[in-house]
């Protein structure tokens, strides 16, 4: 859709998650340009649009944040199940992403996107860009796509890692001042281009990844840059011990000594947090990425999170990668996250579905810095929006919307996705990328990493 067009949604049922998490039945949507113009109840017809597209029998939602992706992993679906975490890394996934070229970084981009366009995600952080998969066809791909996309830039000078005998292989392996150096100029290349739709953050590594200096001098950059930070962090037991062997601290408490933790920072995991530490978490206003597929697929332990949203913290989701969650689809990491905290505290009453879509959409926008753009369906937002059919024997009938959004439907009821006012899916068929292509040379390229890197899976 050309800029300054508009266009009318007609008939839906608007999930809005605005201030008041009105829903709106018969609801209509205007869209002028990127952003939401008009929103209308069934008793009021909007005169103005170019195009009017019905949208009866659908329930629209705000294009879904996935706060926590690895872009380059979708080519490592199926390569790395049913192991242990160090196993995992060090056997599979590592030597495999240590071969890969910038074609395949700017492929597996391309896939992981097309999965995220297919099911309603709008938004992202991508974590650990290391070099090596090349940071400008990734970005040149996020435009492409038209997604909105933060990419964090790995940061590390030691190839070391927090879990007991994992070492990276050369290939992933990146010194101190290279790894700064590119993250200066990819900041002042990409930052903030096409109206935002691409952000640039830093990611140093987890505990074990980086030197305590270089903790202190990335929270120094991120304040000159006015960058966010992004890393993994107290997502193993491991992560814990090797804190307390190196600094007698917990990780979280290390990391608010290095001046990382606040507003202005998104931790992946944070599975083994004392109840100190989700006391600092919330007053640091630090942000949470929760991935409960990949903590339960790695058998990481399950996170706090109804004690994490109660001291305040902001919490996310994110679907992690293809070797530990398998898939892209933030629809079915909703039911996740809602039933592993009903089982872990015995409590059918935390994390009701409510709770859940808000750390999918406002919640996932607050902790990219971007909750006054979107995450919610008001006017004068962007128009990121994500229609699910509901035509469907396994969505249908309904009392509350929302709950049939969180326990009952799949990414593949998504049919038509719009972010900043553009379509990048109609009746399921992804506009922006050629998924053709992409698909079909997904097997070829996945058998000729794994032949290079010479790992039998
Ligand atoms: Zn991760």
């Amino acid at each position: 859709m050309a800029k300054h067009s508009s266009i009318l949604f007609e008939d839906a049922i608007i999930v809005t998650m605005d201030p008041r998490r009105r829903v709106i039945e018969g609801g209509s949507i205007l869209v002028e340009g990127d952003r939401i113009a008009e929103i209308k109840g069934p008793d009021k017809r909007s005169e103005k649009a170019e195009q009017r597209i019905s949208a009866k029998g659908m329930a629209v939602i705000p294009g879904l944040v996935d706060t926590h992706l690895h872009l380059a992993q979708s080519l490592l679906r199926g390569c790395a199940d049913d192991l242990s975490l160090v196993e995992w890394l060090r056997e599979r996934v590592w030597p495999i992403q240590g071969c890969f070229t910038e074609d395949d970084g700017r492929v597996s981009a391309q896939l992981s996107m097309l999965e995220m366009i297919r099911s309603g995600t709008t938004s992202f952080v991508g974590v650990d860009v290391v070099s090596r998969y090349g940071f400008d066809g990734i970005a040149e791909s996020v435009v492409k796509a038209g997604l909105r996309g933060a990419l964090a830039k790995t940061i590390m000078d030691s190839p070391g890692y927090g879990r007991k005998g994992s070492i990276m292989p050369a290939g992933l392996v990146e010194d101190k001042e290279a790894c700064l150096r590119e993250a200066k100029s990819m900041v002042k290349k990409w930052n903030g281009i096409r109206g935002g739709l691409v952000r640039t953050w830093l990611a140093p590594r987890s505990l074990g990844g980086c030197s305590r200096e270089l903790y202190e001098e990335v929270a120094e950059l991120a304040k000159e840059q006015k960058t966010r930070v992004t890393m993994h962090l107290a997502e193993v037991k491991e992560d814990v011990r090797y804190a307390k062997q190196n600094f007698g601290l917990t990780p979280f408490e290390f990391i608010e000594k290095v001046g990382l933790a606040g507003p202005r920072s998104l931790f992946a995991h944070m599975v083994w947090l004392t109840d100190n530490d989700v006391k600092r978490v919330g007053d640091t206003k630090a942000n949470v990425a929760h991935c409960p597929s990949s903590n339960l697929k790695l058998a990481s332990g399950i996170p706090k999170v109804p004690e994490l949203l109660a001291a305040g913290a902001n919490v996310g989701l994110g679907c992690d990668g293809a070797p530990c969650n398998n898939s892209y689809d933030m629809i079915r990491e909703l039911k996740i996250a809602a039933v592993i905290q009903k089982g872990r505290l015995l409590d059918p009453l935390t994390m009701p579905a409510s709770a859940v879509l808000e750390m999918a959409t406002i919640r996932g926008a607050r902790a990219m810095g971007m909750e006054s753009q979107v995450g919610s369906i008001e006017v004068g937002k962007k128009a990121d929006l994500a229609f699910v059919d509901l035509r469907k024997p396994h969505l249908t009938p309904f009392r509350d919307i929302v709950s049939n959004i969180v326990y009952s439907a799949m990414g593949s009821d998504v049919d038509t996705v719009l972010a900043d006012g553009r379509l990048l899916l109609r009746h399921g068929k992804a506009l922006t990328l050629d998924e053709e292509e992409i698909v079909g040379g997904a097997q070829r390229r996945q058998d000729e990493l794994i032949s290079r890197s010479g790992v039998r899976a």
